[in-house]
């Protein structure tokens, strides 16, 4: 029998995710968020988890926490399992977290039963994954492999206006090799990347299918607040002929966007688009005035580059289309990029055959979403994820995991990192 023993783990993974719901409460759902106490809180309770458990605990130079069985502590070479412990603001307390939990129950379970890894495994809890946070994402794995831009030190907190960089002084960090793009572990010693993450579409509900090995990861770009600035008036007065109405420019170039997006899927394409902030400034402007301003985000994925690239060609022609009729100007402000990232064969094909050793079909997918997987992938590191079933999406407080399937995805992992 390979795998975990679900007697074991099931109570401890509940134990763990009720612990941590109860230390990140928010109006709705959970709010963890990057870089703040709660954050650390969390790590903490982690740690203690783990050292408990006989576990070694370690933490790098960005602030993120190790785990490990102790004598893998000062392993040569070794696996990573990993995921992030932030949660957007109102989230669900699965989307990351779960992948942690299930790195500590990998090395819990291979010290309580006996059962041998066939490599050293490092279980990694990482900082900062959301975007929703500072704009950015993937800021812990970043700041680790030598990855991190000027761009992402520089951004602005949601809520306090500080800057990332800020931030992690206040937890001590520092940030001189970090900014450097000094990679703060060497990740040729790091022999492949595991990370299990709650499922954040409907298709694993769907196929009924509890857990999938995914094979790819989508790549986006974004604009944080495009501004598409006209000239403001009199709703009443001013004929259609001499406005420069910001709204109806940005309504013109989503609609076209959507007209695109349609194109695209019909033939083929993978593409999904979101303008998920949009808004004029109340202080300045109401319900008789046209606006002069109007602020949105953008936020364009897919698994394809050339898509991507397209797309940001696209955006760019109808923006000067629409200005040039319009009589407005766009201010897009910087891009931030996120590549798409291939899953790395072998370990996806490892992953997929020890499926049916804990008694599941072969099932693979690929991700919608963007994970830290991807800036190992992109540092090198052979990468691969298990998707778990879930229910309502994610970045919501409804996202709905069962503990089962949760087992399921959990099992794969401890599976194929056991020897047979
Ligand atoms: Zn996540």
């Amino acid at each position: 029998m390979t795998g975990l023993s679900h007697n074991l783990a099931g109570p401890l993974a509940q134990q763990i995710f009720d612990d941590v719901r109860a230390m990140s409460p928010d109006t709705a759902g959970v709010s963890r968020p990057a870089y703040s106490e709660v954050e650390t809180a969390v790590l903490d309770y982690l740690s203690d988890v783990a050292l408990a458990h006989g576990l070694r605990v370690e933490e790098d130079a960005a602030k993120n926490r190790w785990f490990s069985l102790p004598e893998h502590a000062g392993a040569e070479r070794y696996a990573v399992i990993g995921s992030h412990v932030d949660s957007v603001p109102e989230g669900g307390n699965f989307d990351g977290l779960a992948g942690v939990v299930t790195g500590l129950l990998v090395l819990i379970g291979a010290r309580q039963t006996g059962r041998r890894l066939r490599e050293p495994v490092k279980v990694l809890a990482l900082r900062g994954e959301e975007s929703a946070w500072f704009g950015s994402c993937y800021l812990g794995s970043k700041a680790l492999t030598g990855l991190m831009g000027p761009g992402d030190l520089a951004a602005l907190h949601k809520g306090d206006g500080r800057t990332l960089s800020d931030h992690m002084a206040a937890l001590g960090i520092d940030i001189q090799p970090i900014a450097a793009g000094r990679p703060l572990i060497d990740t040729s010693r790091i022999s492949q990347y595991l990370e299990l993450h709650i499922e954040q579409g409907p298709l694993l509900v769907q196929r009924a299918i509890p857990a999938a090995i995914v094979t790819g990861i989508r790549g986006n770009f974004r604009f944080r607040a495009i501004r598409c600035i006209g000239e403001g008036g009199h709703s009443g007065a001013v004929p259609r002929a001499y406005r420069h109405d910001p709204v109806l420019a940005m309504a013109d170039l989503l609609t076209r966007l959507d007209d695109s997006w349609l194109h695209i899927l019909q033939t083929g394409g993978d593409l999904v688009l979101t303008s998920g902030v949009v808004g004029t400034d109340p202080a300045r402007h109401a319900i008789a005035r046209i606006a002069d301003e109007i602020t949105f985000s953008l936020d364009i994925r897919s698994q394809s580059a050339e898509i991507l690239d397209h797309m940001r060609a696209y955006l760019r022609e109808e923006m000067d289309e629409i200005t040039r009729i319009r009589g407005v100007r766009f201010e897009t402000g910087p891009e931030i990029p996120a590549a798409p990232a291939m899953m790395d064969a072998t370990v996806v094909e490892g992953l997929m055959a020890a499926m049916p050793r804990i008694g599941q079909e072969p099932f693979s997918m690929a991700s919608g979403a963007g994970h830290d997987a991807a800036i190992f992938a992109q540092a090198g590191v052979p990468s691969a994820m298990v998707f778990v079933r879930n229910r309502n999406g994610s970045h919501n407080p409804h996202e709905a995991m069962d503990l089962d399937d949760f087992l399921v995805g959990t099992s794969i992992i401890s599976a194929y990192l056991e020897e047979e």
